[in-house]
């Protein structure tokens, strides 16, 4: 079975350089693969997820861009769901030429996927794999990017409402299930991370004995090799309150502790 090939131009925020994109497409051009260009996959699934609907239309395809579970999880945002497509991801920053000529792809034709709006394609996607709905992150957050549907689900309701660069809830949420796709690390930009913590299962298991709610919940923490979740909520707090145009006392106050605190914000935006 052929496959169709798709590739991420990242066109917006830019996660994979230019120069990376280029080269993808010069090593399928010179082995003579067909490919649609996606200009933005992030852009595309929120402002035109219809386009992404051509995925369906094949049996079998390979998606050149980022992180696979990123990937994964913005395609099930615009309805197209792993377990309904046959989709092998690949990264970007893999070597192209080794892996590239071991494909059997179709030839023929390029298309393209356009992305021309003006917004700049930041948003968060949730694993629902790692979800539990506990409602952290749709609490934290002061730009109503989230909501809980009738099911009781916690989704992405208005991605457009997030504030650029800004990763802040996803490092709130205590399943590490939130995924800014252009974030610069791991596990935040969908990268797998060291799930070496115990499941909330394990967790929930321990309580239905009666242990120490409050030792159990210390040693999960402390059993994290993530080292994402070191001073996070307190990083969290302080993005967030970069991020706000919000002049309510309290984002104030956070801010005057920031400047006193010193310490870098991972969005640059102070
Ligand atoms: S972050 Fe990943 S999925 Fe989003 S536009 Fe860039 S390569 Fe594509
Ligand atoms: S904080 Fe994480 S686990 Fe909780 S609802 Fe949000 S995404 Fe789900």
């Amino acid at each position: 079975m052929q496959k169709q090939v798709f590739i991420c131009g990242c066109k917006s925020g830019a996660k994979i350089s230019k120069d990376r994109v280029e080269k993808w497409k010069s090593t399928l051009d010179e082995n003579k693969i067909g490919y649609t260009l996606i200009e933005d996959l992030c852009g595309v699934a929120v402002k035109n997820p219809d386009a992404l609907l051509v995925f369906k239309e094949h049996e079998e395809s390979i998606l050149l861009g980022c992180q696979s579970r990123a990937m994964e999880h913005i395609l099930a945002k615009a309805g197209i769901r792993a377990c309904c497509t046959n989709i092998e991801k690949y990264h970007m920053d893999n070597e192209c030429a080794c892996i590239v000529s071991d494909w059997d792809c179709k030839e023929g034709k390029k298309n393209t996927i356009e992305y021309n709006d003006d917004w700049v394609s930041w948003y968060p996607v949730i694993d629902y794999l790692r979800c539990s709905s506990c409602g952290k992150c749709k609490e934290f957050c002061l730009f109503s990017v989230y909501k809980t549907d009738d099911f009781g689900n916690v989704i992405v309701d208005k991605p457009e409402n997030c504030k650029d660069m800004c990763p802040a809830c996803a490092r709130t949420c205590p399943e590490q299930a939130i995924i800014f796709s252009k974030f610069k690390e791991s596990p935040i930009d969908g990268g797998e991370g060291e799930m070496e913590v115990q499941s909330s299962q394990d967790v929930i298991a321990q309580i239905q004995k009666n242990e120490d709610v409050y030792k159990i919940l210390a040693d999960r923490r402390k059993s994290s090799k993530i080292p994402l979740l070191k001073n996070q909520e307190k990083l969290a707090e302080q993005e967030r309150a970069c991020c706000s145009t919000n002049t309510d006392e309290k984002v104030e106050k956070q801010k005057e502790e920031i400047k006193e605190d010193n310490s870098d914000c991972a969005c640059n935006c102070c």
